[in-house]
């Protein structure tokens, strides 16, 4: 067993037959105009749902959509999430307007087999995000058993992921978070040599905490994006107007003196694709060094960067890729994120993408199932990494005494 795991049921060593099981999951997939543009998150959720469904759990399962404000906002129902679920698993979904209210009750006493109850988005309800009790026990007073699976929340202490759990005796993981949970141990407990922390992404200081975790862990980084920049001006390149966190040039100092004193390696970006402006996508150029104009920003890394990256990839044992190396988002300047998406998935290594927008990028480069692992959490598997500790996890854990 993982050792993140430890002390932790998983759902099948829950009791689960014939009970009321409140299923967590993080259905949070991007909607265009009501219609589901990615469906990786629900298709994540299936092996719990089906597990249950043929253990005969009756099964109240809800998720969050996005931020809401009110229940009025209903541009983030679940509505579309339900319909997609109930033609994936053959099954009636029954969608419950307010969640922690009466209906549910009377649902559960006629809900009959292959029939589901979808609470609608918890956000809508306020207390969800203040972590209330209150809400809690309005969702805790029908269930027996309760399951989390919502990976990308678990580092949320909110309502239905941390307050909700604590009422419950019965309570575990579901597969989703097993698995993500086993793959993310494998980047930090005893991992194969050569590893690289492959970093992107417009922000170090995101990435700080977990840059600090795997300095010991890894062979070396290699850092691209808008963050490479900051590492680049500390270096005393010049950036023209390339995104820069002027606050955290001391920090990438130390950071890189570290990295060289413990002999590790760091690779940096050696050219650039740089434009006039973010939305410029005519005035472009390649940089013949790591330096560019005054009135030049970097959006994408360069190709003799991008030949640099991969040829160092082609060996790895373990790779973590967080974060793009441009602004991917803009066609033109995606080149070299979606070319370490390849260079990943070419590693003969464990290769194990962190989510958001580096998941979004596996996707689109068309790369994803050469992936080992694309996680479903962002935030979560950073922070899982960096060594947090999750508030959706540590409230299933059972107190080992000493
Ligand atoms: P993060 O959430 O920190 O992983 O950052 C992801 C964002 O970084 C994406 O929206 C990218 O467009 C952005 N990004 C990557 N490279 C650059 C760059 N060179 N300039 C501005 N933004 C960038």
């Amino acid at each position: 067993m993982a050792s993140g795991l430890r002390g932790i049921k998983t759902v099948k060593d829950l009791v689960v037959k014939d009970k009321v099981v409140f299923l967590r999951l993080d259905l949070n997939v991007p909607l265009k105009d009501g219609r589901i543009t990615d469906e990786t998150r629900i298709t994540a959720s299936l092996p719990t749902i089906q597990y249950l469904m043929d253990q005969g759990s009756k099964i109240v399962m809800t998720s969050h959509l996005g931020r809401p404000k009110t229940a009025e906002d209903k541009k983030y129902s679940l509505e579309p999430v339900g319909k997609r679920l109930s033609e994936l698993l053959k099954a009636e979904v029954i969608l419950v307007e307010e969640p922690g209210g009466d209906a549910v009750k009377q649902l559960l006493m006629g809900l009959r087999k292959g029939q589901l109850i979808l609470l609608e988005n918890v956000r809508f309800v306020p207390g969800e995000t203040k972590n209330s009790v209150e809400f809690a026990q309005r969702l805790a007073k029908d269930i027996d058993v309760y399951v989390n699976d919502a990976f990308g929340a678990s580092h949320r202490a909110h309502s239905s992921i941390h307050a909700l759990p604590e009422l419950i005796k019965e309570k575990g993981v579901g597969f989703l978070i097993e698995k993500e949970i086993q793959m993310l141990d494998q980047l930090i407990e005893n991992p194969k040599s050569p590893y690289f922390a492959v970093l992107g992404g417009a922000k170090i200081s995101d990435k700080i905490a977990v840059i600090e975790k795997l300095i010991d862990i890894v062979d070396g980084f290699i850092i691209g994006g808008a963050m490479a920049y900051t590492f680049l001006k500390a270096q005393g390149r010049e950036v023209g107007k390339s995104l820069v966190e002027e606050d955290k040039l001391k920090y990438a100092n130390e950071m890189m003196g570290r990295i060289e004193a413990r002999r590790k390696t760091l690779l940096l970006p050696v050219d650039h694709l740089v434009s006039q402006g973010i939305a410029d996508t005519t005035n472009t150029r390649v940089t013949t060094d790591a330096n560019m104009k005054a009135n030049e920003l970097g959006v994408d890394i360069g190709p003799r960067t991008i030949e640099n990256f991969a040829t160092a990839l082609k060996s790895a044992a373990t790779v973590f890729w967080n974060g793009p190396m441009g602004i991917f988002e803009t066609a033109e300047f995606s080149k070299g994120t979606f070319a370490m998406a390849k260079a990943v998935a070419d590693c003969p290594g464990l290769k194990i993408v962190g989510g958001g927008d580096s998941a979004a990028a596996a996707e689109d480069s068309g790369y994803a199932s050469k992936m080992t692992h694309i996680s479903t959490g962002g935030g979560a598997s950073l922070e899982y990494l960096q060594g947090e500790k999750l508030p959706g996890l540590e409230v299933l854990r059972t107190k080992i005494r000493s």
